[in-house]
């Protein structure tokens, strides 16, 4: 049995890649995913990068570290078209305060309240990191795009989700169903693509 570790204490999270990776026929059986709470000791990793793919990077490679395990993190935002793709890396700080989902989302509204609705394009992005203990990483990438709606509707989700219409929808992602979010957000895309690497990486070792 392979162990390899996921950077969150979201059962939620745990079980969405879990999934993910039981479906991927590149990784067998024998890989089993924990989450950091397995971990004793698991750092608090300070947000220091600029990117997305930064971000995941600090956080997998220092779990892999105090681990000793495989681990793999994610680090994600909104990234707004005309605000030139903020708040991005600072979406859980956007109002001031880590993780003020509302406030957050206040500002947002506030700050575009004058723009269009053909200029009102966004996307969320991911990017997701597998670190190994030698020091080997890779990372993958995903987007959901749509645009933002004038006010929030929808009780689902988090964050920004009551405000990103999704292309080809006419719901907020706050009025999705978490199975059909999954099945297109940013994050089940990163990590749908970060599976077959899990398994050319360490499925077998
Ligand atoms: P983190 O990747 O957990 O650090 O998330 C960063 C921030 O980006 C969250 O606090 C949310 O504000 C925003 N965010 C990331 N993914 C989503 C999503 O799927 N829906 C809504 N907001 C999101």
């Amino acid at each position: 049995m392979t162990r390899l570790v996921l950077a969150t204490r979201n059962a939620h999270k745990i079980a969405e890649l879990r999934a993910i990776l039981a479906e991927s026929p590149s990784v067998g059986p024998d890989v089993e995913l924990v989450g950091a709470d397995a971990v004793p000791d698991a750092p608090e990793v300070a947000e220091t990068g600029v990117t997305f793919a930064a971000n995941a990077l600090l956080k997998a490679h220092a779990l892999a570290r105090a681990s000793g395990l495989p681990a793999i993190a994610d680090d994600s935002g909104l990234c707004v078209d005309v605000l030139g793709g903020a708040p991005g890396i600072f979406s859980a700080r956007w109002a001031g305060k880590h993780g003020d989902d509302r406030a957050n989302l206040e500002l947002l509204l506030a700050q575009l309240a004058d723009v269009p609705d053909e200029h009102r394009g966004a996307h969320f992005a991911c990017a997701a990191a597998l670190a190994l203990p030698d020091g080997t990483e890779r990372v993958t990438e995903g987007r959901l795009r749509g645009t933002l709606r004038r006010a929030p509707s929808g009780a689902g989700g988090f964050g920004y989700d009551p405000v990103l219409q999704p292309d080809g929808d006419t719901r907020t992602c706050a009025e999705l169903t978490p199975e059909e979010k999954n099945a297109i957000s940013h994050r089940g895309q990163a990590f749908r693509a970060l599976a077959p690497v899990v398994g050319e990486l360490i499925g077998d070792q």
